[in-house]
């Protein structure tokens, strides 16, 4: 069975992007992407390119869906809105094209579950024990892998009981290995490459090897100076150029 290199959130954020791939060269057989490709980020162009180029699997997202006008984004706040425009309007044709494309999950290949957010509905944040509960229960797969929240880690159900874990990584980056139990039933956020949401700003992701019941969550610093400035230059909104150096 292939080993899975998976991405998730990934936000227009080709130098997080490139970073992620560099740390992981020649350890992965398959990638797939959780959705939100573009949004928040200066290099929509630049990420769908590479993610084609590539060859990765890519389920849409909230993001990926108002990004290319599939729809509206009036749910969106207003900074998250500003920049779904600049996004739109940024986009080449085939690009944009590419994007509306994309199928909505859940894609399910070598037995193992794939959405953006939660099982039963793409858009659903699952944050809570109760949420992923539901979730973990709808999902025709023992391992379902889900993005969204922008949160490494995930929960798991044993004995009838869920529980949630957060993988920690040094200061220096890298990878945490964690163990599967074939006994339980496993929701797995890989975290955002773009825009990380736990505190912590380097890139986030990770690699599952199903045949070894193995999982690796890693953690990748990179330019994020550079990529505020490219915002800067783009004149996307200032809250979403300052989030990323917090990780917030
Ligand atoms: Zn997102």
């Amino acid at each position: 069975m292939p080993r899975y290199l998976l991405l998730s959130d990934i936000h227009a954020n080709l130098t997080a992007l490139e970073a992620a791939l560099a740390a992981v060269e020649g350890r992965w057989d398959r990638a797939v992407c959780l959705g939100d490709v573009v949004g928040y980020g200066p290099d929509p162009n630049g990420v769908i390119d590479r993610v084609v180029s590539l060859g990765v699997r890519t389920i849409r997202g909230n993001h990926d869906k108002a990004g290319s006008g599939v729809e509206s984004g009036e749910d969106f706040n207003p900074i998250a809105r500003a920049a779904l425009e600049w996004t739109q309007h940024e986009l080449r044709p085939e690009n944009l094209r590419w994007l509306r494309a994309l199928p909505a999950g859940p894609l399910v290949e070598d037995g193992l579950v794939f959405v953006h957010g939660a099982v039963a509905d793409e858009d659903e944040y699952i944050f809570s024990i109760e949420g992923a509960a539901r979730s973990l229960r709808e999902s025709t797969a023992a391992i379902t892998f889900f993005g969204h929240t922008h949160l490494q880690g995930g929960f798991l159900l044993r004995n009838d009981r869920v529980e949630a874990f957060r993988p920690s990584i040094g200061k220096d980056g890298g990878s945490v290995a964690m163990e599967l139990d074939p006994n339980a039933r496993y929701l797995i956020n890989p975290g955002s490459i773009g825009q990380p949401r736990d505190a912590d700003p380097r890139a986030a992701f990770a690699i599952a090897d199903p045949e070894r019941q193995a999982i690796e969550f890693w953690r990748v610093p990179y330019d994020i100076e550079a990529v505020q400035l490219r915002m800067d230059e783009a004149g996307l909104p200032e809250p979403l150029v300052l989030r990323l150096a917090f990780g917030r």
